[in-house]
This record gives C-alpha cells, sequence and structure tokens, in this order.
C-alpha cells in the first residue's frame, strides 16, 4: 500500500508543492508519494515556529518539556513494530536493526527528557555586592536537517536536545525517507502534545527546500548530519546570515587490529564495524589495518566471515545486509569497487548478487578490497557501502600515522590486550570516538562528533544540550559606580 505523505491530519507538515514517489529499496515497489514543500510552505513552517518560540510558555516550563519527550518515548516504545517495519520499507536496512534504531531513539529521547529539567546555570561572586548569574537559554529556531541513513536516531539526536533546551525547531528531512520522518513527527505531536509550532517539517530536495530554510532570517541556527560536501555549503550559506551551525558530516573511520588482539573478537568486531547498514554509516570501520604477525590469519578469517553473511531483503528476519538505499547510491559504490579492481584486488565481492529474488532491489555483495597503494581513493574517501579495505602495518606509531592520515576524523576502533597501547593509541587518534575493543556502540550519555572535516560541535551528552543553548551572564550589582 502507498502511504500519502503528509496525510490529511499532519498539521504540523507544511508541503502544498509537487509529489515524488518512494520505492521499497529491495524490491523497487511504491513506498510513499510525498509532496514536496515550496518556497511558501518554508517561509509558512518558520515563522509557525518563531511565533511558537516567541510565545515563550515552551522556553520557560522545563517540566512540561520533559514530560513532552517523555510521552514521546512511551510512543516510540508503543509503536516500535509498525515504525520499524515502515523504516525497513522506506530505507533497506534490516529489520532488526531498525528495531534497534526505534529503542535507541526513544533511549536517547528519555536521556534528554531528563535533561530538559536540568538546564542548570551558574553564579559566581564578582566582587563584594557584586554576582553574576550565567543562565543557558535556548537559541531560538532551529533547522534540523537530516539524512537517510539512519533517519530516526539522526532526527532524535538533534531534536530532543534542542527541544529539551526550550528551542522551537523546523524539521528537513532526506527525501529518501520523508514517510518514517513524518510518522515519528506525528507521534511526537500527538503523543508530545506540544503547544503549536514548537515542531514544524518541509520536505523535498536539499538544493531547494534545505537551501530555502538555511537562508531563512527566521531561523537561529542548523542542525545539520549529511556529507562533508553539503555540510561545507550550508555553513557557507549559513554564514550569510550569521547563523550558528553544528555539523555532523561524513567519515572514513579506520579500524585497528593489533597482534596481540583476541583475534575472535577483532574479526567480528570488524565485520560489524564495516558492514553495519550494508556500510551505509557515518562511523564505518571500512578501513582495517592489520599488524603484520597476524595480517594473514585476520584475512583469511574476516574473508570468511564476510563470504558468510546473508545478503537479502531487510524484511526477512534472516538477512545480515539489505540493499543500498537507492541505484544512484549502488552505482557510486560499483564504481569505487571497479577502481578497486584496476588499482588493486576484490578478495571478496564486489558483484551483484545473481539470485533473482534480488533482482529489483539495489544489492551489492559485501565486498573485501586489498592490495591497494597509498593514497587510493578507496583508502581515502568515503564510499558509504559495503566495501572494506584491509591494509598491513609493522609498529605502533606507523598504525597511528596511517589512520590519521585522512581528511575525516570521526570515529576509530583499535584492537589490542595491552592497557598501555589502548590508552597511548586511543589518545594518539584523532577521532570523535575511538572504541577499544569493540566497535559501533553509542549511548545517548557520551558524546560523539567530528574532528576535522567531519565537523564542527557535538551531540548526545550534555555538550549535545549546550550546542542548542546560548549563554548569558545576568550581572547583578548592590552598589555600582558606573563612571
Ligand atoms: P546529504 O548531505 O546528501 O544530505 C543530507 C541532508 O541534507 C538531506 O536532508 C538532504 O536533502 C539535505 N541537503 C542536500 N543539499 C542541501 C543543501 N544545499 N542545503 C540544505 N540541505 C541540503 O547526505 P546523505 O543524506 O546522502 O547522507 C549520507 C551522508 O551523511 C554521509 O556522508 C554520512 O557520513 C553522513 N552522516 C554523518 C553522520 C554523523 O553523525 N557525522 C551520521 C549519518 C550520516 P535531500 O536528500 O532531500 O536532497
Amino acid at each position: 500500500m502507498t502511504i500519502e505523505v503528509p496525510g490529511p491530519d499532519h498539521a504540523h507538515v507544511h508541503a502544498s508543492g509537487a509529489t515524488f514517489l518512494r520505492q521499497d529499496p529491495a524490491t523497487g515497489e511504491p513506498v510513499a508519494e510525498v509532496r514536496a514543500s515550496t518556497p511558501e510552505d518554508v517561509d509558512a513552517a518558520v515563522r509557525r515556529a518563531q511565533g511558537a518560540f516567541e510565545e515563550g510558555s515552551w522556553a520557560a516550563d522545563g517540566a512540561a518539556r520533559a514530560r513532552a519527550l517523555t510521552r514521546f518515548a512511551e510512543a516510540l516504545r508503543a509503536e516500535k513494530e509498525p515504525l520499524a517495519r515502515l523504516l525497513v520499507r522506506e530505507q533497506g536496512k534490516t529489520i532488526r536493526e531498525a528495531r534497534g534504531e526505534i529503542e535507541g531513539s526513544a533511549d536517547m529521547t528519555e536521556y534528554y527528557a531528563g535533561l530538559a529539567r536540568a538546564v542548570y546555570g551558574r553564579s559566581v561572586q564578582l566582587a563584594r555586592d557584586v554576582h553574576g548569574v550565567i543562565v543557558r537559554e535556548p537559541v531560538g529556531v532551529v533547522a534540523v536537517i537530516t539524512p537517510w541513513n539512519w533517519p530516526v536516531t539522526l532526527l532524535v539526536r538533534s531534536l530532543a536536545p534542542a527541544l529539551a533546551a526550550g528551542n522551537a525547531c523546523v524539521v528537513k528531512p532526506a527525501s529518501l525517507t520523508s514517510a518514517i520522518t513524518v510518522r515519528v513527527l506525528d507521534l511526537l505531536a500527538r503523543a508530545g502534545e506540544l503547544p503549536d509550532g514548537v515542531v514544524t517539517c518541509v520536505l523535498g530536495p536539499g538544493a531547494t527546500v534545505g537551501e530555502a530554510l538555511v537562508a531563512h532570517p527566521g531561523v537561529d541556527m542548523v542542525a545539520f548530519t549529511g556529507e562533508t560536501t553539503t555540510g561545507t555549503r550550508v555553513m557557507q550559506r549559513a554564514a550569510e546570515g550569521l547563523r550558528r551551525v553544528a555539523l555532523e558530516l561524513g567519515g572514513k573511520s579506520p579500524n585497528l587490529i593489533f597482534a596481540d588482539a583476541d583475534l575472535d573478537k577483532a574479526v567480528e568486531g570488524a565485520v560489524n564495524a564495516a558492514f553495519t547498514t550494508s556500510g551505509q554509516i557515518c562511523t564505518a570501520g571500512s578501513r582495517i589495518l592489520v599488524e603484520r604477525p597476524v595480517h594473514d590469519e585476520f584475512l583469511d578469517r574476516f574473508a570468511e566471515a564476510v563470504r558468510a553473511l546473508r545478503l537479502g531483503p531487510g524484511m526477512d528476519e534472516r538477512s545480515d545486509l539489505g540493499p543500498l538505499v537507492s541505484e544512484g547510491q549502488r552505482q557510486r559504490v560499483l564504481d569505487y569497487v571497479e577502481l578497486g579492481r584496476k588499482e588493486g584486488t576484490v578478495l571478496v565481492g564486489g558483484t551483484i548478487p545473481t539470485d533473482p529474488a534480488l533482482a529489483q532491489g539495489h544489492f551489492v555483495e559485501p565486498t573485501v578490497v586489498i592490495e591497494l597503494p597509498p593514497g587510493s581513493p578507496l583508502l581515502r574517501e568515503e564510499i558509504f557501502g559495503p566495501v572494506a579495505t584491509v591494509e598491513v602495518f609493522d609498529h605502533e606509531e606507523e598504525a597511528i600515522r596511517l589512520a590519521n592520515d585522512t581528511d575525516y576524523g570521526l570515529a576509530s576502533g583499535l584492537w589490542t590486550s595491552d592497557l598501555n597501547r589502548a590508552w597511548r593509541v586511543g589518545r594518539a587518534l584523532r577521532a570523535g570516538t575511538v572504541w577499544v575493543n569493540t566497535y559501533h556502540h553509542f549511548y545517548p550519555e557520551a558524546e560523539v562528533g567530528g574532528f576535522k572535516r567531519s565537523g564542527i560541535g557535538r551531540q548526545q551528552g550534555v555538550e549535545g544540550l549546550f550546542e542548542f543553548t546560548e549563554t548569558k551572564h545576568l550581572n547583578f550589582d548592590g552598589s555600582p559606580t558606573l563612571w
């Protein structure tokens, strides 16, 4: 059944333009007919958010914000299965991952529901009879622009702290995942009983609708998650209005396997790091570096584990990997694999599956490429697909140098049984997250974000809340000498 987006009851969505079709990446079947927003819709959505913010009651009442977010989290949990199924149909990921995404989003929302009542400031005595009170206030209207790979998590990761801090938000999801986003915002509006206009939504292409939102004078801040080139463009447009930005961008994350690592765990962890969401995850540990004494054994076992992965429709409970999100994304990945064939050796996969049951979907076999020359684009650029590369290193300093030889700095992993090494290497890696003997575990309490071209600012944790606040000094002087 094709869903109409927005449906007749979606009062918070401003979309009155032309429609476009979203098809299931596994089967090609239509999933949603999405109506895009016009420039007038963008203007109306921002003005409505401005009105809600300026009215003042949302920003003033932390307890009300906490209750709204708590009810939203409960609604996410109650609706987990239908939401997960829609997520699979629209995005293509496996149903197990989709359930985890909804659970994780509820968890994140609960965390920020707690913090909504704890937007504490500080006070300091500055002189006799002089006191400074430092308070945190919401920024105002926040544009939340999200990508398609983890559309619920990455929506909630910006939206929940922005709301907890007392802002009003205008959401612009990736066109590819408009239906799931609108469904989630619907739950928020209904369960959270939000004041009118505190959250509005616009739909349609980033190049028009996204740009209009970023450039709108009523927007005070842009929280953007997406590719580095798009993020750069967003920052340029935001700079014209001197608007604040929080940028969560691309990555090319190294995963270092030292000879003293527990190889069973390292192999399993490396598969998870590289092939979660079919590699379409910003933190993908797609660049594996292995210390020479265990390189051959690791490679044999890793290749065997990758060959055993089950490619299939996300809706099939047995699938380990689903399709890529679109035909364009598949072609981009296949182009990289072709280059890998020229520059190195494709050890595993690298092809489209021959199973006729998968013929209508955007599937690519999980792929391992080795023997690439230094500087190869496969080692430096974000592929965003099921492609892992494996390289060798001889000592710790070389591992650190190779790992840091990237424009990005989002995440990295390291596998060792030497605690001192874990500490040394963990501190030396230039990345916002370093996983030690694990990978891809995220916690609402712990900040994430990028060094270098992976972003500006931090999400999650307390810093993720502060990101959406302005700091104000209120100065009290009992006996002022004015001049
Ligand atoms: P894009 O940068 O293509 O798009 C992200 C969002 O920005 C979409 O909503 C898109 O709309 C919109 N957009 C596109 N152009 C503009 C513009 N000029 N102005 C304003 N908005 C615009 O990223 P993808 O959706 O392809 O997501 C994949 C990328 O996201 C990868 O690089 C990945 O690493 C990164 N990412 C980073 C994360 C992090 O935490 N650091 C987490 C997850 C992903 P539309 O699609 O409708 O055109």
